[in-house]
């Protein structure tokens, strides 16, 4: 427990550190891209120095998008919880998700015939089911399927892989599973920590795990992983399940005050 806590208070330290940097460095991108803009529009430059131009353009750019996916992952974004049933935006986002994977990859889902009742911002749910639904792409380069289902489940005590245990109480299970790469060890208990990354430099910003840790934990929510080398990989994340017109379902909702590490 100690050594999750510590993992927890890295990744909040990480955050703003990041964030602080990122906020700096977007700074001076913006002066180097009105610059560039300026440059490009002048009538003087020959073709090919406007190419150039061109591509001191691009490359800013994606060092903006970078800037950005880390102001999201450090800021505390505010969330905007909302009762929804968690099956419900699944089955919403599920096109855009297959339009994401592409064609070599089949997406299949099998929501609970229940409904999962949850006080969640779905938009930050649809971004964890995006960074897990490419990083499975990712992992699954000669094509393959990716599995997203949901169940409810009673956690009575449970040894989670990252964060603190959970409070025991009735969940939504959704978990998103790939017929990949799998990971080794070392790389399951790293996969969380900021800007870590076994991509290529320009494939990956090590990023998306943490933006999903760091939305779960804000729902006061779980992450599990589980995952063998050239067999695939099972995330599976737990939501505090709510009743409607009613306190939480038992004891493992959220407190209403947004999520504080
Ligand atoms: P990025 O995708 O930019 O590398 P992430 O934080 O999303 O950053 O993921 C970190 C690392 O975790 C990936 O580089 C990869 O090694 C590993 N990983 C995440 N999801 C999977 C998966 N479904 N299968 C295999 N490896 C994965």
């Amino acid at each position: 427990l100690e050594e999750q806590l510590l993992q927890s208070q890295k990744m909040e330290a990480i955050g703003q550190l990041a964030g602080g940097v990122a906020h700096d460095f977007n700074n001076i991108l913006m002066v180097i891209m009105g610059y560039g803009a300026m440059l490009k529009g002048d009538s003087l430059l020959a073709p090919e120095q406007k190419e150039k131009v061109d591509h001191i353009l691009e490359y800013a750019d994606r060092a903006a998008q970078l800037t950005s996916s880390l102001l999201a992952f450090s800021r505390k974004q505010v969330m905007r919880l909302q009762p929804a049933n968690l099956n419900d935006i699944i089955l919403q986002v599920q096109k855009f998700l297959a339009r994401v994977i592409g064609e070599d990859v089949q997406l299949r889902s099998a929501v609970s015939a229940e409904p999962l009742p949850v006080r969640v911002d779905s938009g930050q749910i649809d971004q964890v089911l995006m960074n897990l639904v490419t990083n499975a792409r990712d992992a699954m380069p000669g094509g393959g399927v990716v599995t997203i289902e949901t169940h409810r489940q009673m956690i009575e005590e449970c040894g989670a892989s990252t964060g603190e245990h959970p409070a025991p109480g009735p969940y939504a299970v959704v978990s998103v599973s790939d017929t990949g790469v799998g990971m080794d060890e070392t790389t399951r208990t790293r996969i969380f920590e900021p800007f870590f990354t076994t991509k290529e430099p320009g494939k990956g910003t090590g990023l998306g795990m943490s933006i999903v840790y760091g939305i779960i934990k804000q729902h006061n929510g779980f992450i599990n992983v589980y995952s063998e080398p050239e067999v695939g990989t099972t995330f599976r994340i737990y939501l505090p399940l709510y009743r409607i017109g009613g306190a939480a379902e038992e004891s493992a909702a959220a407190p209403d005050a947004p999520g504080r590490g």
